[in-house]
């Protein structure tokens, strides 16, 4: 198959060089020439694992190319997709989908034969036909389909995530388009992935679901570790005890400072608009977000609480800035709520993240950063740690100790043993875990 992708961000990347290492021909495109230039010379724009030999292996095998142009690509391509991004818009809260529609005006100028538009970025329910609408009016004798096929994948796994996929979900109306997305999917057949052929609002409202509902999850564990601490009981063996109940499974229970990220912040916010319109308001997925926001913001108090109530010149060293480990991802991150208000109530904030700084001193221009995780515990009043890297989990508790001015942990993720902080003679505070009497 010959495929072009618009958009070459974190899924347009991957997925075009999975695509390609499927053993189709791909071209990802992109309008920001300098990252097309840049993955043109073998740099990887993102930190993603795995992703530079991939994207390099399948430009070797003469596979995967990169432009900034796509009408040549989509001219010849029998599938376009469109993985360009869908932030929250302004105002609303409601999914801004002017990059995906000025794509679809694109590529409409650019189609040749017939050709099928597969939506692979994150669109409220509705845009599937909107898309078809704009295409068919620009070029009303075009020969073309539209499909929804939207992306699961997570940052930090996303190669294996599209590699080997629990489902994809194909939102497709023809049986001219559902032959081509087939074809395009029929390696994941030797490995038995689950196909779903749906119609184009079902995969679109699929998409939001699956989000919503680990969002919700999430957050259901977050307030469960707030009870657990006020009441002496350890939120690990509450999820350890409910998750191996089949039904309810053990994956996201973990309790932490609250979901961010670049998809469940505004893909909650997007259904729970989408939803007020559609005049079937999605209440839990409201609070959920109400829930998610104060729990952002409530984080630097418990820091504050835990430092006597004050960290007015305090120097606060933070392990981790990323919204989660393995990516270098900031957008919607717990740490720009949880920074920003420890800067407002007077600390001086040091940070380490393995990935995230150069995004992070964008984003928060005012805190110094450090070499490593053990400079950031230099000379700190208090060390909090806001994404669990896997390096975090291998510190020395000892040589912390010796480097930081007064022992203390604030562990928004769980990541350190209680027990063995507190016989080291820190002051040690965690997620929804027993305090001592
Ligand atoms: P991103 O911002 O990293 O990438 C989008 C890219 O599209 C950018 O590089 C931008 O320059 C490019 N672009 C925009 N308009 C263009 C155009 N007209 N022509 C060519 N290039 C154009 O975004 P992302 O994280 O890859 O997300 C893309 C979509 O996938 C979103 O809808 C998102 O919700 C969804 N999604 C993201 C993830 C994730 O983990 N990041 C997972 C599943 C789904």
């Amino acid at each position: 198959m010959r495929i072009a992708m618009v958009g070459s961000g974190y899924v347009g990347l991957v997925s075009g060089a999975c695509l390609a290492q499927f053993g189709h021909d791909v071209i990802c495109i992109d309008k920001v020439a300098d990252k097309v230039g840049r993955l043109r010379k073998g740099e990887i724009p993102i930190y993603e694992p795995g992703l530079d030999k991939l994207v390099v292996d399948n430009v070797r095998a003469g596979r995967l190319t990169f432009d900034t142009s796509l009408a040549e690509a989509v001219g010849n391509a029998e599938a376009v997709f469109i993985a360009v991004g869908t932030p929250t818009r302004r105002g609303d809260g409601h999914a801004d989908l002017t990059f995906v529609y000025s794509a679809a005006a694109e590529i409409a100028e650019a189609l040749r034969g017939y050709t099928v538009v597969v939506i692979k970025s994150t669109v409220p329910v509705g845009t599937g036909r909107e898309v078809s609408r704009i295409i068919r009016e620009a070029r009303p004798e075009a020969e073309f389909d539209v499909v929804s096929n939207p992306e699961f994948l997570r940052e930090g796994a996303a190669i294996e995530d599209f590699m080997k996929p629990d489902r994809v979900i194909i939102g497709v109306e023809t049986n001219r388009a559902h032959d081509v997305m087939a074809a395009i999917y029929r390696p994941l057949n030797l490995i038995q992935t689950p196909i779903v052929f749906t119609n184009i609002e079902t995969a679109e409202v699929t998409k939001y679901a699956g989000n919503a509902f680990l969002a919700t999850k999430i957050t259901f564990i977050n307030e469960i570790a707030d009870l657990c601490e006020k009441v002496g009981a350890d939120v690990h063996d509450v999820a350890r005890g409910i998750g191996l109940d089949g039904r309810i499974g053990r994956k996201f229970l973990h309790p932490g400072p609250g979901f961010g990220g670049s998809c469940f912040p505004k893909d909650t916010l997007a259904l729970a608009y989408t939803a007020r319109q559609a005049n079937a308001p999605q209440t839990i997925v409201e609070q959920v977000i109400e829930v998610n926001d104060t729990r952002k913001k409530r984080m630097a108090q418990k820091v504050i609480e835990f430092c006597h109530g004050s960290v007015t010149g305090l120097t606060v060293g933070v392990l981790g800035l990323t919204f989660k480990p393995n990516t270098d991802d900031m957008r919607d991150a717990p740490s720009l709520d949880i920074v920003a208000a420890l800067e407002a109530a007077g600390a001086q904030v040091v940070a380490f993240d393995p990935a995230g700084m150069k995004e992070a001193a964008r984003l928060m221009p005012s805190i110094s950063f450090a070499e490593s995780a053990y400079d950031a515990a230099s000379g700190a009043d208090v060390l909090v740690v806001i994404t669990e890297w896997p390096e975090f989990r291998g510190l020395d508790p000892r040589r912390l100790k010796q480097l930081m001015r007064q022992p203390r942990i604030v562990d928004l993720r769980n990541i350190f043993e209680p027990e063995e902080l507190r016989s080291l003679g820190f002051a040690y505070d965690g997620v929804g875990r027993r305090r001592p009497h």
